[in-house]
């Protein structure tokens, strides 16, 4: 008849051993402290079993791909922002609240983002005036991005397509969240965004003239 030794792993988790054979039967998860049959765990080369069990070890490496995605991404765009002599500031936790005000629908439209949420500067970089920060970044549908393209938010809103496109109720609801964060009132975030957009025109009416 075998018999059975329960050994304190390392970590601080507990493992059942067959004593004969010495080899570990049973083991407690690191991760979610489930006791599971060896078999539920990825064995190093060795033959030594992972702390955590293989779905536990699964999720964990899913998340920390997630994460080290989400902060090349975020690097990026602050770069993006820094290397023309804006603002880039922005952070990881920017970016969850603004997913907890957008409630899985576009910011601009109110569209269902699915996977397709894209961050976008509501003032766009090339004016030269806000640059990546969590006043100036929302969630939009790829899709909406893409249509609205290099236009402001402004001239968007005054063509066909952005009249059908644009959910105003939701663009106010959006635009009074990045104002607080700003610490401005609407108005005054409308105005710095028309502004903005007014100083944009003249440049480019500028650099046409002079070419
Ligand atoms: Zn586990």
């Amino acid at each position: 008849m075998s018999k059975f030794i329960i050994k304190e792993n390392r970590v601080g988790t507990l493992s059942l051993i067959d004593e004969l054979t010495a080899s570990e039967v049973q083991r407690e998860c690191s991760k979610c402290h489930e006791v599971k049959l060896a078999e539920e765990f990825q064995k190093y080369i060795y033959g030594y079993l992972r702390p955590q069990c293989r779905v536990c070890f699964k999720k964990t490496t899913r998340e920390y791909n997630r994460k080290s995605q989400l902060n090349r991404y975020i690097k990026n765009l602050n770069d993006r922002a820094l290397n023309v002599g804006l603002e880039g500031d922005y952070t990881v936790e920017d970016y969850e609240r603004l997913i907890k005000f957008s409630q899985g629908k576009c910011m601009l439209s109110g569209l269902p983002l699915g996977n397709d949420g894209q961050l976008d500067h509501l003032i766009p970089l090339n004016s030269l005036m806000v640059g990546s920060t969590a006043s100036n970044l929302w969630i939009v549908h790829k899709r909406v991005n893409e249509k609205k393209w290099t236009r402001s938010i402004f001239e968007y809103l005054e063509t066909e397509e952005g009249k059908q496109m644009i959910d105003c109720k939701r663009l106010k609801e959006s635009m009074s969240f990045l104002a607080d964060l700003a610490g401005f009132t609407l108005g005054e975030y409308v105005q710095l965004v028309a502004d903005s957009e007014e100083i944009s025109r003249k440049t480019r009416e500028l650099f046409k003239q002079q070419k």
